[in-house]
């Protein structure tokens, strides 16, 4: 691997372990390591790289926009950051207000002091998020993620949050209550292995907040921008948020992240209550509006229907010991395992030419880009039961 794991592993902090492979260079839903073998990319750098690898759209654009002014700073405007909010703003119809940022958790901070700000204009003094949610590593997203593994080692946190069980709209209402400040949630657990709430979830939770006066913030980092085949995962439900925040996908490999605010909420922040030297730079503001409008263009979100619906089918249709049930919807799904096997598959796909993400114990998480056509599905549905057979004889 031309020593770059083991050079990874001497300059770099201990936080990831060393990843199995280093890749070189990709086209496509493929991608090839540094000594040359091919794979076909189910993971797409997780739920980022939503047109493939050199999509023509990105490179062009991206190429054009370098050349043209990489940076400005939030000092002065650029054409690029206003074209990618208005255009997020028609998406999502209503009067909403946007912040950019340069990654999902920065898209929840934002999130986060525009709830702690409502709150203290209201008497409102705690936040409500899901156990097992996930909403990103930096203090205050740290802080509503309900991982407890991964947030208690670093608190306290000097934010009062309070987890309620995910999918359960009983516990939820019985922990909201009019000093409530906001509600995070995620419209399908991602980090925690892609894991749906009951059908009605999400609607409940705008009707609680509707009821409290508590912000709806939905975190759409990992699950918008076509993942489950529409453009926001919380149409399916139609349940409107107050807030949501956006990342991975949407810059189709470069760094992004939104906050966009509806209705007054949108005027919460004065002047100088928050900023970033980075958000809205133009490069990653071209790549987006690149992304769009090839979804747009290329009936990418039917696309992510259909192949996801081909992708479950050819998993449902596979009896094997090791293998339990699929769950998800559109191109974000999991593969349940009957047992703690996953990293073991996901070795063994590796093997066998496939890139899938042992997301938990016992879930293989599979999200690959928008652009899989139903033949790339099936080659990997078809060599599945093959790479379930290794991976049994291994662990
Ligand atoms: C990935 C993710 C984040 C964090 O995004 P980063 O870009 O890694 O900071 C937050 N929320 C959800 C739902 C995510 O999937």
């Amino acid at each position: 691997m031309s020593g770059l794991r083991e050079r990874f592993e001497t300059a770099f902090m201990p936080n990831y372990g060393v990843p199995p492979v280093a890749l070189a260079r990709g086209e496509g839903c493929r991608v090839w390591d540094a000594d040359g073998r091919e794979y076909l990319d189910l993971i797409a750098g997780i739920a980022v790289s939503s047109l493939g690898h050199g999509h023509r759209a990105i490179v062009a654009a991206v190429s054009s926009q370098v050349a043209t002014l990489a940076h400005t700073s939030n000092l002065f405007v650029n054409e690029p950051e206003v074209l990618l909010a208005e255009r997020l703003l028609g998406l999502l119809g209503g009067d909403g207000r946007v912040f950019l940022t340069n990654s999902g958790t920065e898209a929840n901070e934002c999130a986060l002091k525009l709830a702690i700000k409502y709150g203290k204009a209201n008497g409102r003094s705690y936040i409500v998020a899901a156990e097992n949610g996930f909403h990103g590593r930096s203090m205050g997203a740290l802080s509503l993620t309900g991982k407890a593994a991964i947030r208690e080692p670093f608190g306290p946190f000097g934010v009062n949050v309070r987890f309620v069980p995910y999918g359960d709209a009983d516990a939820l209402k019985a922990a909201v209550d009019e000093h409530c400040a906001a509600v995070f949630m995620e419209p399908t657990l991602g980090e925690a292995g892609v894991v749906p709430p009951p059908d009605g979830y999400f609607a409940a939770v705008r009707e609680v907040c509707d009821a409290t006066g508590a912000l709806f913030v939905a975190d759409e980092i990992q699950s918008a921008i076509g993942r489950t085949g529409t453009w926001f995962a919380f149409q399916h439900e139609n349940a409107r948020p107050d807030v949501i925040t956006l990342a991975k996908g949407l810059g189709g490999g470069l760094p992004i992240g939104v906050c966009i605010a509806f209705g007054p909420h949108g005027t919460l922040f004065a002047k100088g209550d928050h900023g970033s030297t980075f958000g809205g730079n133009p490069v990653s503001a071209a790549a987006a509006l690149a992304v769009l409008t090839t979804i747009d263009q290329d009936g990418l979100l039917a696309n992510a229907a259909a192949v996801g619906d081909t992708l479950a089918e050819g998993l449902r249709a596979i009896d094997h010991p090791l293998l339990g049930r699929e769950r998800g919807r559109g191109l974000w799904r999991a593969a349940v395992l009957t047992g703690p096997h996953a990293p073991a598959v996901e070795a063994a796909a590796r093997d066998a030419g496939f890139l899938i993400n042992a997301v938990a114990p016992d879930a293989l998480r599979i999200a690959p880009p928008l652009i899989l056509t139903a033949e790339e599905a099936r080659s990997f549905t078809a060599a599945f039961t093959a790479i379930l057979d290794a991976a049994g004889t291994e662990s």
